[in-house]
C-alpha cells in the first residue's frame, strides 16, 4: 500500500523569448521596492541594467557579488543590500548559486542571524520572507523551483543544502534563449545534475508517483537532447528542451530528495574543487551498479521506460553520455593519497544518503572511491 503528499507552490512561465514578461510580472507582484541578484557576467553583458531600466524604477539595486557554490559571506551581504534598500521582494537571474543565494537572503533579510548561523543548523529557518521571482540561466539546478538553497561555508569546510517551505520562489520564469551562452563543458555538467535529479528522485526511498513520471521525462529530455546541447549551443530546439528537462527533474525531486550522487557531490566540490554537476556525474553510473547489486529492481523499471534492456544498460548509457560530452568519468588526475580518500569518505557522510534505496557504508564508499581514483 502506498501513501504519498504532492505539493508544488511555484507559479511556471516557461517558454523562449518569455524573459520580456519579467517587467509586467514584477508589477505584478505588487512590490515597490525590489532587489534584483545576479552574476557579475550579467551585469558586464549589460543584461541586468536593461532589467532594471525595464523595471519603471521598481528594481531599486542590484547584487551581484555571488561566485559559484555561494559563500554565507556573498548571502549575508545580500542581506545587507535587501534591508538597506527596505526592499519587499527579490528578482534572482542567473545559475543555481545566484537563485539559491537570493532564495536564502529573501528569507535571512528580514532577521538579524548570520547566514553561518542557519547553514550549521545553530538557528531554525523562519518561514517569512519576501517573495522572489527566479529567473534560471542554467539548465541544471531547478533551483527556480525547490525549496533548497545550497549554500557554502569556505572558512568553516561546509557545503550543504538548506531545505525550507520559505524558499519557494513566488515564480519561475524559464526562458532557454537566457541559456544560449552557457559554454559546452558547462552546458554538459548542469546537464548531468538534471540527469541526477531525474535518476535519484527514481530511485530515493521516498518515490512516490507523480514524481516518478516527471523523472522519466526528464531523463527521456536529458537523454535525447543534452550531447546536441553540447555540440551546437546555438541550436534552440536542444536548448529548449534541456530547460524544460530542468524544470521537470527539478519537480521530480523536491520531494523524494536526492541520493548518494549529491551527498558525495558536496565532497567533490569542496575538498576538490570539482564543479556540482560534474560532481554529481561522476558517481551515478557507479551508484547505479552498485543499487542494482544489491536489490534495487526500480532501476530496472526505471531503465525500460527510457527504452533500455535494464538498469546496467542504462548505466553503460550515463557512461558514454560522460564520454561524449567531456564530463569527467574518474578522479585519477587528482592522484589522490590514502589520507584524501579518508578524507572524501568522512565528508561523504551527508544526511541525503539516507535516502539512497540500499545503505550507503564508508567501506562502500572507501571502495568507490579506490575504484575511482
Ligand atoms: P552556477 O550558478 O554556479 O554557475 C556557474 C557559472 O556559470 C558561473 O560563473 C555563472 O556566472 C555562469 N553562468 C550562469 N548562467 C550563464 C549563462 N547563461 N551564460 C554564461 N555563463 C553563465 O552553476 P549551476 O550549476 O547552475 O548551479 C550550481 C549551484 O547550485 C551549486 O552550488 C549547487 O550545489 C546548487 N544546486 C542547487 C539546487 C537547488 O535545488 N537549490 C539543486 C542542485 C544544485
Amino acid at each position: 500500500m502506498q501513501s504519498w503528499n504532492y505539493a508544488q507552490p511555484v507559479r511556471i512561465l516557461f517558454g523562449a523569448g518569455r524573459i520580456k514578461e519579467l517587467p509586467a510580472e514584477v508589477k505584478a507582484l505588487g512590490g515597490r521596492r525590489g532587489v534584483l541578484v545576479t552574476s557579475p557576467s550579467f551585469v558586464r553583458r549589460g543584461i541586468a541594467s536593461q532589467l532594471v531600466a525595464d523595471s519603471g524604477g521598481l528594481l531599486v539595486a542590484t547584487y551581484s557579488s555571488v561566485s559559484p557554490n555561494p559563500d554565507v559571506s556573498e548571502c549575508n551581504a545580500c542581506c545587507e543590500v535587501i534591508k538597506r534598500e527596505k526592499a519587499d521582494f527579490v528578482v534572482a537571474m542567473g545559475g543555481g548559486s545566484v537563485l539559491d543565494c537570493a532564495k536564502a537572503a529573501a528569507t535571512f533579510a528580514l532577521t538579524t542571524v548570520s547566514s553561518h548561523d542557519y547553514l550549521t543548523g545553530a538557528q531554525p529557518i523562519p518561514q517569512k520572507h519576501l517573495p522572489l521571482i527566479a529567473v534560471p540561466t542554467t539548465s541544471g539546478t531547478g533551483s527556480e523551483i525547490t525549496c533548497v538553497s545550497v549554500l557554502s561555508d569556505h572558512a568553516y569546510g561546509l557545503k550543504a543544502p538548506l531545505v525550507s517551505d520559505g524558499f519557494y520562489p513566488t515564480l519561475a520564469l524559464v526562458d532557454s534563449e537566457l541559456t544560449l551562452t552557457v559554454p559546452p563543458h558547462l552546458t554538459a555538467c548542469t546537464g548531468f545534475d538534471v540527469l541526477c535529479h531525474a535518476t535519484e528522485a527514481y530511485w530515493s526511498r521516498w518515490h512516490q508517483p507523480i514524481c516518478d513520471a516527471l523523472a522519466v521525462h526528464a531523463a527521456r529530455l536529458v537523454l535525447e537532447h543534452l550531447a546536441v546541447a553540447v555540440t551546437d549551443g546555438m541550436d534552440r530546439s536542444a536548448r529548449d528542451a534541456m530547460s524544460e528537462a530542468s524544470v521537470i527533474a527539478g519537480l521530480s525531486f523536491t520531494l523524494p530528495k536526492t541520493t548518494s550522487p549529491h551527498a558525495c557531490s558536496y565532497a567533490l566540490t569542496r575538498l576538490l574543487g570539482i564543479p556540482h554537476g560534474e560532481a554529481c556525474a561522476l558517481t551515478i553510473d557507479y551508484f547505479m551498479r552498485l543499487n542494482l547489486d544489491k536489490g534495487c529492481g526500480r532501476i530496472n523499471d526505471f531503465a525500460h521506460l527510457l527504452g533500455y534492456a535494464d538498469g546496467y544498460a542504462l548505466a553503460d548509457a550515463y557512461t558514454e553520455l560522460k564520454r561524449q560530452t567531456g564530463v569527467r568519468g574518474d578522479l585519477r588526475s587528482f592522484a589522490l593519497t590514502d589520507a584524501q580518500i579518508k578524507e572524501l569518505v568522512k565528508a561523504s557522510q551527508h544526511p541525503n544518503l539516507k535516502n539512497n534505496p540500499v545503505e550507503i557504508t564508508p567501506d562502500l564508499l572507501r571502495a568507490m572511491y579506490r575504484s575511482l581514483r
